[in-house]
């Protein structure tokens, strides 16, 4: 089983590259890392981006980690992407991506990845706009996929999200998704499960199971993203939590079951800014033990 982990916990708190790069290896033991682009905005100028991915480059050489992937976290999030209503807020989101990558290949990645964008509550209720928007999607992704080789990435990462208005958000739609771009990209497109998203049960209902994901995806799943959950909010709990539900053994076993255990799972906590730095650290610790024991079935000498 692939274990990672992904920088959200670190964001605005241990910043500097070395420092998040021995907690990484050193207290959480980990070393598969997957960078987020909330460490570093791929639209900061390309003379700051430079000096910043080297660092990031030479702390993961410095303390043996492999960075993966880099993917969108909170930042990115917020906006409307690919899906934005407007062609100009639409290219302007390509051209994110396209830097994205650039600062995906240069911090040592094989992929780049996040959630593709929102549709507006008004394009989504206009059936033809609403159509319109997801051809055009598949034209932004194939057009990514070119970028996306020419800076030398293999795989470019699709993250499923729990709103109606985001592509792709059901088992389903991310079949049709991928069998529309067939034959259409350079690099391979892959899906990553978040297991907050596809367990939301507001959406998906109080009989949401991993299975139906696992089964139905199967290889289409390039990455899982890890989290504690009570299930009815994207909750991106730590271990332990008195409020989250989520079983991480269970999980472990469905991946084997589906064949899919080649595939990394890289934990993705993000803790409320205003956490105290000393239990942001502990929980995030604790996370680590609780993930290395339950899904990578480690023994694991920490309390
Ligand atoms: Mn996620
Ligand atoms: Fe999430």
């Amino acid at each position: 089983m692939k274990l990672g982990i992904n920088l959200s916990f670190a964001i605005k708190r241990w910043v500097e590259p070395p420092v998040w790069a021995r907690i990484v290896r050193e207290t959480l033991g980990l070393n598969l890392v997957q960078f987020t682009y909330d460490l570093l905005d791929p639209w900061w100028p390309e003379s700051v981006r430079r000096t910043l991915t080297a660092q990031v480059r030479s702390a993961a050489s410095e303390w043996d980690l492999e960075i993966e992937s880099a993917f969108s976290g909170l930042a990115n999030y917020c906006f409307d992407g690919l899906l934005h209503p407007d062609k100009a807020g639409r290219e302007a989101s390509l051209e994110w991506w396209k830097r994205a990558f650039d600062v995906a290949a240069e911090v040592g990645a094989k992929a780049s990845g996040g959630p593709l964008g929102g549709m507006s509550v008004s394009d989504y209720s206009d059936p033809e706009r609403r159509e319109r928007r997801y051809l055009d999607l598949l034209d932004a992704v194939a057009e990514l996929s070119e970028a996306a080789k020419a800076a030398g990435l293999e795989r470019l990462q699709v993250e499923c999200t729990p709103l109606a208005r985001e592509i792709p958000y059901t088992v389903q739609q991310s079949q049709k998704f991928l069998k529309d771009l067939e034959g259409r990209c350079a690099v391979s497109v892959k899906l990553l499960v978040d297991i907050g998203h596809a367990l939301y049960q507001p959406l998906y209902g109080p009989g949401a199971r991993m299975p139906e994901w696992l089964n139905g995806l199967g290889h289409s799943i390039g990455a899982f993203h890890l989290q504690n959950t009570d299930f009815q909010s994207d909750s991106h709990w730590g271990w332990p939590d008195s409020r989250g539900l989520f079983d991480v053994a269970q999980f472990a076993h469905g991946v084997k079951t589906a064949g899919l255990q080649d595939v990394p799972a890289f934990i993705e906590i993000i803790y409320p800014f205003e956490l105290a730095d000393d239990l942001a650290l502990r929980n995030i610790t604790s996370t680590a033990v609780h993930c290395r024991r339950e899904f990578a079935q480690e023994v694991v000498n920490q309390p």
